[in-house]
């Protein structure tokens, strides 16, 4: 069994280069960020935030975003450039 267990382990990983850039792709997200250019996940737990409509037209224009029950979920990144765009409102 020792051998079988440390055969797999090597097996594990070597997976683990190759499939880099899926497993980056799969990060555990549950809820897409709404910016259709973007292909981050904007869940709590990885920074992401929820805009207004308005907010989100302000930045990405109409059709630039995808919204869930009027607000538009955005990742850590795009909520960084929204904000950004949004200097002068030091409202938060
Ligand atoms: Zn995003």
């Amino acid at each position: 069994m020792g051998f079988k267990a440390k055969a797999r382990k090597h097996k594990a990983d070597a997976g683990e280069i190759v499939d880099k850039k899926a497993k980056k792709a799969k990060k555990e997200g549950e809820i897409p960020c709404g910016i259709n250019s973007c292909d981050n996940f904007a869940d709590k737990s990885m920074g992401g935030r929820s805009l207004s409509i308005d907010n989100a037209i302000d930045v990405w224009g109409e059709g630039g975003y995808t919204q869930r029950k009027g607000r538009v979920r955005v990742c850590k990144s795009c909520y960084r450039k929204w904000k950004k765009d949004n200097k002068s409102e030091d409202t938060y």
